[in-house]
C-alpha cells in the first residue's frame, strides 16, 4: 500500500495540501487544467487525521472544503463531534472525537449513515472512536517540524489506494 510524505512549510501550505486532497477524493480525472475546477462529487472514503493538538488537521480539513467549492467558515467540531457539509449529491462529514471520553457515544450518533460509500469522512481523533468507528481507507498524520509540519500519508484499502496514487499525481503536476 501506498505512503508518501511532505513537508508544508506553513499554514497556507497546509491548506492547499488538503485542496490536494479534495481533488485525490474527488471524480475528476489527474489532469493539470484540473487543479482549477471544483469537483462535481466525491467519490467518497473515510480518512483518519492523526496528529497532536494545533498540528493542522483542521487546516487541512478547511482547504478540503474549500477545494469542494464550500466558501463558509470551516469550524472545528470540538464540541459539536461531527459537522456536516451537505452537497446535492454527496455530504461530507467532519468529526474531532477529541472529546469524546466513551468511545461508545459514536453509536448514538447515528453515525453509520454517514459511512455510506457516497459520502467522504474526515475523522480527528480517531484514536477515541473505539470499536464503533469504521476503518480509515486513508491514515494521515502531521507533526511538527522545525517550523512547519510533516505531513505523511499512507492507504489502507482498495479504496485508499486510489486516494494516495492520486494525492501523489495532483502533487506532481500541481
Ligand atoms: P489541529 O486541528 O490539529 O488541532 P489546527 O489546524 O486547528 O490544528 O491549528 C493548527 C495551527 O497550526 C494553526 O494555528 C495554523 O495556523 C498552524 N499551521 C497549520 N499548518 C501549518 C504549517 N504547515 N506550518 C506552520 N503552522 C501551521
Ligand atoms: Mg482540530
Amino acid at each position: 500500500m501506498l505512503k508518501s510524505t511532505v513537508f508544508l512549510k506553513d499554514e497556507a501550505e497546509t491548506e492547499r495540501f488538503g485542496r490536494l486532497l479534495a481533488l485525490a477524493t474527488s471524480d475528476l480525472p489527474v489532469t493539470a487544467g484540473n487543479g482549477e475546477l471544483k469537483p462535481a462529487a466525491t467519490n467518497g472514503g473515510t480518512i483518519y487525521l492523526h496528529g497532536d493538538l494545533g498540528a493542522g488537521k483542521t487546516t487541512l480539513a478547511r482547504g478540503l472544503m474549500r477545494g469542494y467549492g464550500y466558501d463558509g467558515a470551516v469550524k472545528s467540531p470540538t464540541y459539536t463531534l461531527v459537522e456536516p457539509y451537505e452537497f446535492s449529491r454527496y455530504n461530507i462529514y467532519h468529526f474531532d472525537l477529541y472529546r469524546l471520553s466513551i468511545p461508545d457515544e459514536v453509536e448514538f450518533l447515528g453515525v453509520s449513515d454517514y459511512f455510506e460509500s457516497q459520502n467522504l469522512c474526515l475523522i480527528e481523533w480517531p484514536e477515541n472512536g473505539g470499536s464503533e468507528l469504521p476503518k480509515a481507507d486513508l491514515l494521515i498524520s502531521l507533526v511538527i517540524e522545525n517550523q512547519g509540519r510533516r505531513l505523511s500519508w499512507q492507504a489502507n484499502s482498495e479504496r485508499g489506494q486510489e486516494i494516495a496514487e492520486r494525492l501523489l499525481e495532483f502533487s506532481r503536476i500541481l
